[in-house]
């Protein structure tokens, strides 16, 4: 799990697994912890376009 003290939201990748999204830090290769995710999981929906209802 990525412990980066900074982590931007150019620098993850994001992938579509089923339902559920799976990012991945670009610049060590590992996941997002849950806190990290949940900061840019809005970025997220709003370049998607996805609304969560
Ligand atoms: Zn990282």
């Amino acid at each position: 799990m990525c412990k980066c003290p900074k982590v931007h939201f150019y620098e993850i990748e994001f992938k579509l697994d089923g339902m559920r999204i799976i990012s991945k830090h670009k610049n060590c290769g590992d996941a997002l912890s849950e806190v990290q995710f949940i900061e840019f999981e809005k970025q997220l929906v709003k370049l998607w376009g996805i609304e969560s209802k």
